[in-house]
C-alpha cells in the first residue's frame, strides 16, 4: 500500500514544488514506483515534471470532483520515471464545487483507493493556502512533509499548518502526524540560518530530517527544461541532496514499520 504525504506550507516559494519533483524522482531512482498529484492550480509540479498543463484531459480537478477515475487521470512515460496527475487553472473552481458535493473533505482519499496498491509512495503538492484542497490531501496522508526556509519569519505561520494538523488528526484522519521538516535553500554561510535551524531541531525534534537542501541553482533550472534535477545534471548538489533525503525517507518509513510489527507482536 502506497504512502501517502502531503508536502505543504501556507508560505509560497519555499520549496514544495522542488520538493514534490525532485523526491518522485529520486525515491524513483531507488527502484520505488511513485505517483505525484498537483493540487496548486498554478500547475508548476506539472510543468517541472514534463508534461504540458494546458494539455492535460483529465486533471486533479476531474479527480477531485469525480468526474475522471485515477486510472484516467494518471500520466506516464515522463522522463522522472514517475507517474503524474496534473493540474492547471481549471482546479481553482474545484474548491467551490466541492462545497457542494457528498464528503467534501474525502473526495481525494476516496479517488485513490484504485491505485494505491500501485504504488510506494504518492506525494501530494500543495497550493500556499490552507483551503479545502489542503483539507482533501491532509485528509488522504498519513504524513505530512514541511519544507521551510531558515529565515526570520519561517516558524511564523507555521503555527497555523500545526493546529490544522491536530484538528483534521482529531476530526477526519487519526493516522494523519509530522512526517518531517525539511530545510530547503540552506546556506550555513548565513548566521540567520544557523540560528533559525538550531530553533527547528528545538521545535520539532527528530522530526526535522537531517538532510538539509542547499541552495543551488540547478534545482531551479531544471523545471524550466521540464525535467527533475537529477535528469538535469545528476551531479549537482542539488540532485545529490534530493537522493539524501528520498534514502532517509525509506530508512524512517522501513522503521517506523519494523516498530510497528514489533509492537503488533507484543499486544
Ligand atoms: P513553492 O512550491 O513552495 O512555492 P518552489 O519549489 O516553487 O516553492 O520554489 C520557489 C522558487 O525557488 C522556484 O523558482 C525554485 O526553482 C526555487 N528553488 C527552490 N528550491 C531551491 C533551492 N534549493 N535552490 C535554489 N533555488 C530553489
Ligand atoms: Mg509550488
Amino acid at each position: 500500500m502506497a504512502k501517502i504525504l502531503t508536502i505543504t506550507n501556507q508560505k509560497g516559494g519555499v520549496g514544495k514544488t522542488t520538493t514534490c519533483v525532485n523526491l518522485a524522482a529520486c525515491l524513483v531512482a531507488v527502484k520505488k514506483r511513485v505517483l505525484l498529484i498537483d493540487l496548486d492550480p498554478q500547475g508548476n509540479a506539472t510543468m517541472g515534471s514534463g508534461v504540458d498543463k494546458h494539455q492535460i484531459e483529465h486533471s486533479s480537478y476531474e479527480l477531485l470532483t469525480g468526474d475522471s477515475s485515477a486510472k484516467e487521470c494518471i500520466i506516464s512515460g515522463l522522463p522522472g520515471g514517475f507517474d503524474v496527475i496534473g493540474a492547471n487553472g481549471d482546479l481553482t473552481a474545484a474548491e467551490v464545487e466541492l462545497l457542494q458535493l457528498p464528503r467534501r473533505e474525502f473526495r481525494l482519499r476516496m479517488a485513490l483507493t484504485d491505485v494505491q496498491e500501485e504504488y510506494d509512495f504518492i506525494l501530494l503538492d500543495n497550493p500556499p493556502s490552507l483551503n479545502l484542497l489542503t483539507v482533501n490531501a491532509l485528509s488522504a496522508s498519513s504524513g505530512v512533509l514541511i519544507p521551510m526556509q531558515c529565515e526570520y519569519y519561517a516558524l511564523e505561520g507555521i503555527s497555523a499548518l500545526i493546529g490544522t494538523i491536530e484538528k483534521i488528526n482529531k476530526r477526519l484522519n487519526p493516522e494523519l502526524r509530522i512526517e518531517g521538516i525539511l530545510r530547503t535553500m540552506f546556506d550555513p554561510r548565513m548566521s540567520l540560518t544557523k540560528d533559525v535551524s538550531v530553533h527547528l531541531v528545538e521545535y520539532f525534534g527528530d522530526k526535522v530530517y537531517r538532510t538539509v537542501i542547499p541552495r543551488n541553482v540547478r534545482l531551479a533550472e531544471a523545471p524550466s527544461h521540464g525535467l527533475p534535477v537529477l535528469q538535469y545534471d545528476k551531479n549537482s548538489r542539488g540532485a545529490l541532496a534530493y537522493l539524501a533525503l528520498a534514502g532517509e525517507l525509506i530508512r524512517r518509513t522501513e522503521a517506523e514499520a519494523l516498530a510497528q510489527l514489533q509492537e503488533e507482536s507484543e499486544s
